[in-house]
């Protein structure tokens, strides 16, 4: 059973062999190569189809069922290099699971009342960087930054964050939530690399800054939305305002984060308080407009479990706790050397469960 059969077909970009760069989808081990199909398939990226919109989209992926029916040729996936699928065009990360932001709140403000009182108002949210997304695999160096009063060097509190991010296709601005499925095209699995001790320093008033910048990957497949099955939102409460109504589908989507091969934690994606049409919503509501490769992301996903947590700074409570590894040693943050994969898989459109693939990434010094 294979969790990249013909009810998923995420796209991607490829090449092989030194060869260009090409659009293909996987399936099971493979890739298809989408070329000889020519139109929006004909191109380096995903930009054109991400700009041609819902209907395209579905002519489209009509189109690609047909053509792996025929029964095409297959390119297994190690003889491939994949890269970033699309260009990014603007970054923005969100605060959305109540779990992470409770326990943020508890690790880093004690004194504090929990929540931020406006986070049941609103999904909060900063704009990032989008120069340095990166494809999975690409190698992570360790940033250096002001560690605190005095100090630069390199981060002692190197974390990470396994998150959801979704792919803006075409163009908007003033967004409602019902138009979410017109106006994204998939998504992906995130890492929103993060230096803890870079970020305590810097992050008030304004928020995160360079604790953040210095890295984001993504995985190299995007799931189209119609590949997904959706689920009833998280109940929220207090009513959120009308622009922010209705709230939108949710996603069974399930994480799980390795570090060093060792299985830390699982993410549910489910649980999420805010929905992907409420961030879109929300992140156009002033007029702003949203462009085409455009990636925004939910946020750390963490469920109530201790073994659920998306980041470090949880899961080892501030390096408080560190956890055991399969081969015996212990880890409160990221080490030079290590090796992190967050995967994905979802309850697909057609019932069954579908992948998402991985991301990975290596600590470098
Ligand atoms: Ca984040």
């Amino acid at each position: 059973m294979t969790l990249f059969g013909i009810d998923n077909l995420p796209y991607g970009v490829f090449s092989a062999a030194g060869g260009s760069r090409r659009l293909g989808v996987r399936l099971g081990n493979a890739v298809i190569d989408l070329e000889g199909l020519g139109g929006l398939f004909a191109a380096p990226s995903l930009n054109p189809l991400l700009a041609a919109g819902r209907a395209q989209w579905t002519q489209a992926r009509a189109a690609v069922i047909e053509h792996v029916r025929s029964g095409p040729p297959e390119i297994p996936l190690d003889e491939v290099t994949l890269h970033l699928p699309f260009e990014v065009a603007d970054y923005t990360d969100f605060y959305s699971s109540e779990q992470h932001a409770t326990n943020v709140s508890r690790i880093l403000r004690p004194d504090s009342p929990g929540l931020p009182p406006q986070w049941r108002h609103l999904p909060i949210g900063y704009h990032g960087r989008s120069s340095t997304v990166v494809v999975s695999g690409t190698p992570i160096a360790r940033p250096s930054g002001q560690l605190a009063e005095g100090v630069f060097g390199p981060s002692r509190r190197l974390d990470v964050e396994a998150e959801v991010g979704f792919v803006v296709g075409v163009p908007g601005r003033l967004i409602r939530t019902a138009s979410f499925a017109d106006h994204v095209f998939g998504v992906v699995l995130v890492n929103d690399w993060s230096a803890r001790d870079i970020q305590a320093w810097e992050y008030r008033p304004l928020g995160p800054f360079l604790a953040k910048s210095f890295a984001t990957s993504v995985s190299p497949w995007v799931l189209p939305l119609e590949a997904l099955a959706t689920i009833p939102a998280v109940p929220q409460d207090p009513r959120p305002l009308d622009h922010l109504l209705p709230a939108g589908p949710g996603f069974d989507i399930r994480l799980a984060v390795d570090w060093n091969e060792t299985r830390v934690s699982h993410p549910p994606y489910a649980s999420m308080y805010w929905t992907a049409a409420q961030q879109l919503a929300h992140l156009t509501s002033n007029g702003a407009d949203v462009r085409t490769g455009d990636l925004y992301a939910s946020g750390t996903v963490s469920g109530p479990a201790r073994d659920q947590a998306g980041s470090f700074l949880e899961l080892t409570w501030n390096g408080n706790e560190p956890v055991k590894l399969a081969d015996g040693s212990t880890r409160g943050f990221l080490e030079d050397g290590d090796h992190i994969r967050i995967s994905g898989t979802a309850l697909g459109a057609g019932g069954g469960e579908i992948g998402l693939g991985e991301v990975v990434g290596t600590v470098v010094a």
